[in-house]
């Protein structure tokens, strides 16, 4: 088959080589004209863990175009898949001018019947607003589907491969049955396509991360709890996510959740939800506590030096929103970096992926480690922030030799509390008990 992906970025990238991947040929189109020079030169913007094997092998192979010219873009294919940005715009609701922006476009290109799909994360209605401005200029016939996308980010190609399940909302018999054969090769091992009309294929993505982002919430809150009733959040955890009904996965605590998506899904949501008179009370006390959680290690920061960080040095491990991306959109460290600057706390940083997009968004507001050791070097204390593997079991008499004191403040649980004991340590982390070491040097 032939198909267009119009928007190159997390999603767009990877459902691209994804679909060139099983024999389509596909062509990516991008405004980015830089973007799209690199990729053609066979240069992957972003980080994503096995795009890079894939991608190469099927530009090699020339099933994988990349330009800037819709027109040429879209030419001949028989899908096209917006994946295109839908940022908060003033009041927190998608902005949805880049999608319509390139329907509008799309009307006047379209020279036979062609499956236009929407794989950004929109507002309920955006499929009839989409075939709206289609339709403004068109002179052929076409059907507009609703396809939201649910790959992570870190696990984006796996997702892609083997989606848990697919989400398609037509009520065209036509795009049904293209979209059918497109999406086989994906669920072999009989994992669900579900058709559906558009209007809850819409709703199902925010409905999707709405509610992880609930279930986030809920355990952070537990981890208050646990803090204020000498109780330990990992028992917890353990101890309710053996109910199948709860399930084990999303119940970590940790300093909130950040990313391109919940955030903006979340208040896009409630913002939707306002639309139709209706206060959606759980997920406007989700983005307060969600708010408050992504520097909610500040003040036990602050505790511990007396009230005062002023001119105090403090190493930042992880900067990306979460492990196995070089994303830093919405990331709480970036939270926690103001919050200690305005303290008068001076930072030195570390991110396996994640250090480049800090530093054009930063400048030398902060230092950049070039390892996990150098950026404790002299520091009164070690901020945690993102779960990369690569933190989990370090060199623990690197760290003592190079921290001035041992102090860790841990936002991700990364460390047991029992083995930072026996090694001396000052350890706080989320939702379980403080470990009190000596006082520093
Ligand atoms: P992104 O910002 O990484 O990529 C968007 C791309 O679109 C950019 O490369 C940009 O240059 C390009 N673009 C902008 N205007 C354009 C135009 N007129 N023509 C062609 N290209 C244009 O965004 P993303 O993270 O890939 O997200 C895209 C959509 O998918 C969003 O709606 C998002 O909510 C949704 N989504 C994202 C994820 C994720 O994990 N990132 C997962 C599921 C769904």
């Amino acid at each position: 088959m032939r198909i267009a992906v119009v928007g190159t970025g997390y999603v767009g990238l990877v459902t691209g080589t994804c679909f060139a991947e099983t024999g389509n040929t596909v062509t990516c189109v991008d405004i980015d004209q830089v973007k799209v020079e690199k990729l053609i030169n066979g240069q992957l913007p972003i980080y994503e863990p096995g795009l890079d094997h894939l991608f190469l092998r099927n530009l090699k192979e020339g099933r994988l175009h990349f330009t800037t010219n819709l027109e040429e873009g879209v030419k001949g294919a028989s899908i096209i898949f917006l994946a295109l940005p839908t940022p908060p715009g003033e009041d927190g609701s998608a902005d949805l001018s880049y999608v319509l922006g390139v329907a509008e476009s799309l009307g006047k290109i379209l020279d036979t019947y062609t499956v236009v799909v929407n794989k950004s994360t929109v507002p309920v209605g955006t499929a009839d607003k989409v075939k709206a401005a289609i339709a403004k200029n068109a002179k052929v016939e076409f059907d507009v589907v609703s396809n939201p996308e649910f790959l992570r980010e870190g696990v984006a190609v796996d997702d892609f491969m083997k989606p848990d399940r697919v989400v398609i909302g037509t009520s065209s018999e036509a795009a049904k049955k293209l979209m059918n054969t497109l999406y086989a090769p994906y669920v072999r091992q009989g994992n669900p396509v579900i058709f559906m009309d558009e209007r809850s294929s819409e709703l199902t993505k925010y409905a999707a991360n709405s509610f992880l982002a609930v279930k986030i919430t809920f355990m952070n809150e537990i981890a208050r709890l646990c803090e204020r009733l000498g109780a330990d959040v990992d028992m917890v955890r353990r101890g309710i996510g053996s109910d199948d009904r709860i399930g084990r996965r999303f119940l970590f605590p940790g300093i909130g959740y950040g990313g391109s998506c919940f955030p903006k899904d979340v208040q896009a949501l409630v913002r939707s939800s306002e639309e139709v008179d209706y206060a959606f009370k759980i997920l406007e006390a989700v983005m307060d506590v969600n708010t408050e959680q992504k520097t909610y290690l500040v003040p036990k920061i602050k505790r511990y030096f007396n009230d005062s960080l002023k001119g105090k040095k403090i190493a930042l491990w992880g900067l990306a929103f979460k492990p196995n991306t070089d994303d830093i959109r919405e990331a709480p460290a970036l939270y926690i970096i103001d919050a200690l600057l305005a303290e008068g706390a001076g930072i030195t940083a570390f991110d396996p992926e994640a250090m480049k997009g800090v530093k054009k968004l930063l400048g030398d507001k902060i230092e950049f480690a070039a390892n996990q050791y150098d950026a404790l070097e002299g520091a009164d204390c070690l901020v945690i922030a993102t779960e990369w593997s690569v933190f989990r079991t370090p060199d623990f008499e690197l760290m003592e030799n190079r921290l001035k004191n041992k102090v860790v403040f841990d936002g991700r649980n990364v460390f047991e509390g029992a083995l930072m004991e026996s090694m001396g340590y000052h350890y706080e982390s989320i939702g379980r008990q403080p470990v009190k070491g000596a006082k520093g040097k």
